[in-house]
């Protein structure tokens, strides 16, 4: 059976041209930072986001977990928004692992947070209250539809991060997504921001790695904190070599990822028993609501999985659907979904 994963972008596989590279890369002791791939993914991931420097992690998480470690210390507390993928899908390794006390505020469908909101949730210098470090901005917004935020936005977010000695750090997890979508460069989209992390292992299609740039003395920090949580690896050139395809090759046809999407989203909505809003599909994240009787979120993609159509239902919630479009899902991909959803739709 031809199976059609669309759960995540995370499932691609290293392209020919990935394991080519990681075949005949370089390496070295990256730990004594002596890994020349390494540190040539990581000059290329600095130059592309506009900052100083970076730091090849293991993971998303990991990424965000070193940057918050490198900005907060324990007790200091750290703005975010309620849809976060920090605040929802990391484990609460801020608090667990870094003592930072997270105050969310909320998202709006957009993935923004209104700047009143921000503003409010600063703290004074009191000597009852933690004290306010850092505010975290989410781009794309995996919960908020995969919503590219703009600049002007990340501009004025720092703005009043800055003005209160605050730092602004961008999770962006689909950041590429978000600057094609928007039709700029990364480093123009989150130049105002101190931090950013971003996965090469989802649409970008490497096997393993997320990036954390920003100035040299955070990456100091964040490569403290990378070896203080086991990531300090050896040879691992062999998985940055995948990654500097990733930037190189795999960024531009982002854009065909995000057309099949919207084709998709535009088959769902003539479906009875879906529900979605085709102006919210900005990306590759395809959200959508199952409206039949007695036919839940979870049921349905168990029994789509049953045709080799696979998405993921949305924990926590009886009606979502999350489909994710990537480099392994073509044009006649979609259609050939579409087919078997609506099969299964009519057949309920
Ligand atoms: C996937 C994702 C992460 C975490 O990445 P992992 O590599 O899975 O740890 C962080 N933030 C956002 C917005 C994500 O979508």
């Amino acid at each position: 059976m031809h199976i059609i994963d669309m759960r995540s972008d995370t499932v691609t596989r290293p392209t020919n041209a990935m394991r080519q590279a990681m075949a005949s890369a370089q390496v070295g002791d990256d730990v004594f930072g002596e890994d020349p791939t390494v540190n040539r993914l990581e000059e290329m991931a600095a130059e592309m986001t506009g900052k100083q420097a970076a730091l090849f992690v293991t993971s998303g998480t990991m990424g965000n977990l070193v940057s918050q470690l490198a900005h907060c210390g324990r007790g200091d507390e750290m703005i975010l928004g309620n849809q976060s993928h920090i605040f929802f899908y990391e484990q609460g390794g801020s608090a667990a692992v870094g003592g930072i006390h997270p105050r969310i505020v909320p998202n709006r469908e957009d993935g923004t947070i209104d700047l009143k909101d921000l503003a409010a949730a600063i703290r004074p210098d009191n000597i009852h209250f933690p004290k306010s470090r850092l505010i975290v901005l989410e781009n794309t917004h995996n919960r908020c539809f995969g919503s590219p935020i703009e600049r002007q936005y990340i501009h004025e977010v720092a703005v009043i991060a800055h003005n209160n000695d605050l730092k602004l750090h961008i999770d962006g997890a689909r950041i590429f997504n978000a600057a094609v979508a928007l039709q700029t460069s990364v480093s123009d989209l989150i130049g105002d921001a101190d931090s950013i992390s971003f996965c090469l292992s989802k649409g970008l299609a490497a096997p393993a790695g997320s990036m954390v740039c920003g100035s040299k003395d955070f990456i100091t920090r964040a490569r403290r904190a990378r070896k203080l949580l086991g990531g300090g690896m050896r040879q691992t050139g062999i998985l940055a070599a995948a990654g500097i395809i990733s930037l190189t090759k795999m960024v531009d046809r982002l854009s065909e990822d995000h057309a099949n999407a919207r084709a998709f989203a535009l088959g769902l909505a003539d479906m009875d028993g879906i529900f979605i809003d085709v102006d919210r599909v900005p990306t590759n994240l395809v959200f959508f609501s199952v409206k039949k009787k007695g036919l839940t979120a979870s049921a349905l993609a168990e029994k789509l999985d049953k045709e080799g159509v696979r998405v993921l239902p949305i924990p926590m919630d009886e009606e979502r659907i999350r489909a994710v479009v990537h480099y392994e899902i073509s044009p006649g991909d979609i259609q050939h979904a579409l087919g078997i959803i609506k099969g299964v739709l009519d057949r309920v």
